[in-house]
């Protein structure tokens, strides 16, 4: 294992540089990641610039607000009109839905509240006992496990989850089928396999003859499982592998495993840009229904609109386009006042792309 400091190394990533050229075979050769915090290193560390012209390192859909559908940040602004406490992470309330924001709702006030958590959540709604509070969970495999524990802790009866949590195989599996989306390796992320495991992506390896490798988040981890999925293409193999072992088990957390497995079952969930992905979200199992916000409160169906006029985000999140070819990119928006998901947060592609834009 490499101490912490010496993931900058110059002289390695040359090495690591080296051997991917060694490896290159030339034709284009499609990477994709599906984890905001690889494109943050990707963009940061100018990855890019370091690979053959050939060797193309694609984002596709890894940042949990961005691929939030609208009819979940809907949900939550008809909760917040109704003046219940909303708690959410910071990011999500920047999300721009169908026709507001958890943002502007606050602003026009409605009581909506940045936590660090679920727990946080659960600490107001103790405070408040005469006010409904709804904790909005959205994340991925990471993020869900923290909200579990919370249910499972016999939180106070006037809280509730509005969850929108996402599974990660089951989005990979949708890219692939994509007509005319070509990927030839996936570096899949190490957050979410810290908890399912490097092995949760061995059958989808097996099944689309696409070559995982696990990832972690220095510049030299990216680097290094580039060289590694390289070789499975040399080889012609096609293995889920673990560049990230300092953090991630073959088997995963599998304490935290069994959390998820309590609290949650799986279900179809819409996904922003992909559409509904089957058994591809986390939602609350019936012996916690009391604390399921969608069953709790009696909401009419809204028509939700998931692409505003103009942004191409659902073309970002797949990877289709790079965000400098959206005409509104740095113009109408910014991530001071961003007009699409992928412009909110620090994982969102055209956020990043905006911060980094000499890459
Ligand atoms: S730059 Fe803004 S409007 Fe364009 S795709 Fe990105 S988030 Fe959407």
């Amino acid at each position: 294992m490499r101490a912490n400091k010496d993931f900058h190394d110059a002289r390695y990533a040359q090495t690591l540089v080296r051997e991917i050229e060694s490896l290159n075979q030339e034709q284009e050769t499609r990477i994709v990641h599906v984890c905001g915090t690889h494109e943050d290193t990707i963009s940061q560390h100018g990855i890019r610039s370091l690979l053959p012209r050939n060797i193309n390192l694609v984002a596709g859909p890894g940042c949990p607000v961005c691929v939030s559908a609208a009819e979940d940040v809907d949900l939550a602004i008809e909760l917040a009109r109704r003046g219940h406490i909303i708690t959410t992470f910071g990011d999500m309330i920047r999300v721009p839905s169908t026709t507001s924001s958890l943002a502007k709702e606050r602003t026009a006030g409605a009581d909506v509240r940045v936590v660090y958590g679920a727990s946080e959540s659960v600490s107001i709604a103790r405070e408040n006992p005469e006010r409904e509070v709804i904790f909005v969970g959205v994340g991925f495999e990471t993020t869900a496990p923290t909200i579990a524990l919370e249910l499972l802790g016999k939180p106070p009866a006037n809280y509730s989850v509005l969850t929108s949590l996402k599974v990660i195989p089951p989005a990979m599996e949708i890219l692939v089928n994509i007509e005319g989306f070509a990927v030839d390796g996936f570096i899949t992320p190490g957050h979410v396999s810290s908890i399912i495991g490097s092995n949760a992506f061995q059958p989808f390896a097996e099944k689309t003859a696409v070559p995982c490798v696990v990832a972690g988040f220095e510049p030299l981890d990216v680097l290094e499982s580039i060289r590694m999925l390289l070789k499975q293409m040399q080889e012609g193999r096609a293995d889920s592998e673990n560049e990230y072992t300092r953090v991630v088990k073959p088997e995963g957390n599998l304490a935290a495993q069994k959390v998820l497995a309590e609290v949650f079952r799986l279900g179809d969930a819409p996904w922003r840009g992909l559409g509904v992905i089957e058994n591809s979200g986390y939602f609350i199992r019936d012996e916690f229904s009391n604390h399921d916000a969608r069953l709790r409160f009696d909401i009419p169906h809204i028509e939700s609109v998931d692409i505003l006029p103009g942004c191409r985000c659902h073309e970002v999140i797949l990877g289709m386009i790079d965000p400098s070819e959206c005409s509104l990119f740095g113009k109408r928006c910014t991530p001071e006042n961003p007009y699409g998901p992928c412009m909110v947060g620090h994982e969102g592609t055209c956020r990043i792309r905006h911060e980094y834009s000499f890459d």
